[in-house]
């Protein structure tokens, strides 16, 4: 079982990270900790060379926050993403949010940068882990263009059945689903048609527990992994390792 997707080294945990990694080592066989920008990534790097072979990292710029990113520190990010090509599982997270971002020259300017770290993933063969909300279907749209990028993730898809359909027509695209589903009948909804050969599991951590209030930990995915067997009708295991070969395949983990 794996987390692809988390934040564990957001202060959140500074008073307890290595309990909370003692944890998801009971349960997991591995975890992604995705950066949200410069100085995140950097984080993310310590974080992963601490836990080798269990955490593994993924650069990226974040889009609510990109839109105040500058271009120094963007172009510290490629070279950042650059230098790391090889220790790196993915780019991300990057993308798109247009739930947040009503303003129109911000959504354009998140698009600019988005489109820099797809072209980024093209030409350096890497992943791609996406966070997009309220513009699936034109970050799908993006992403076709290219047909170097090995595998492409929307982290938390949350958008329509017919963008889903299309995404799914891809074997190299997937959609990780969270522990939100314990609660969002939205998504239970959406997963009920995703072969699970298109699925990744996350938590999203510290966000997207069981119950809004709580603090989430990698450990929990396990929650998600039995809410997609009960909602599919499949056995936990058959979930569990279809779930984990995808996320081994596409991170190299
Ligand atoms: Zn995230």
């Amino acid at each position: 079982m794996i987390d692809t997707h988390c934040h564990i080294d957001f202060e959140e945990y500074d008073e307890d990270r290595d309990q909370i990694i003692k944890r998801a080592e009971e349960v997991l066989d591995a975890v992604v900790v995705s950066g949200i920008g410069y100085e995140s990534n950097r984080g993310v790097l310590d974080l992963c060379s601490k836990y080798e072979n269990f955490i593994y990292p993924s650069l990226g710029y974040h889009p609510v926050s990109s839109q105040n990113c500058t271009e120094e520190e963007l172009k510290l990010t490629h070279q950042d993403i650059i230098e790391n090509r090889d220790n790196i599982v993915a780019i991300g997270e990057v993308g798109m949010d247009y739930f947040y971002v009503k303003d129109k020259a911000l959504r354009e300017k998140q698009r600019e940068i988005f489109q820099t770290f797809i072209e980024l993933a093209d030409e350096y063969k890497i992943p791609l882990l996406m966070h997009v909300r309220d513009c699936e279907k034109k970050a799908l749209n993006m992403v076709l263009e290219y047909e170097n990028i090995p595998y492409v993730v929307f982290h938390c898809f949350s958008g329509s059945k017919k963008t889903a359909k299309r995404i799914i027509q891809n074997d190299n695209y997937f959609m990780s689903f969270s522990t939100m589903l314990c609660y969002s009948t939205q998504h239970q909804e959406l997963i009920k048609n995703i072969p699970l050969d298109n699925i990744l599991t996350e938590t999203d951590s510290p966000y997207l527990a069981m119950t809004k209030e709580e603090r989430n930990e990698p450990a929990n995915v396990v929650n998600a992994v039995k809410k997609i067997a009960e909602i599919q009708n499949e056995d936990v295991e058959t979930v569990d390792s279809i779930t984990t070969a995808n996320a081994r395949r596409i991170f190299k983990i």
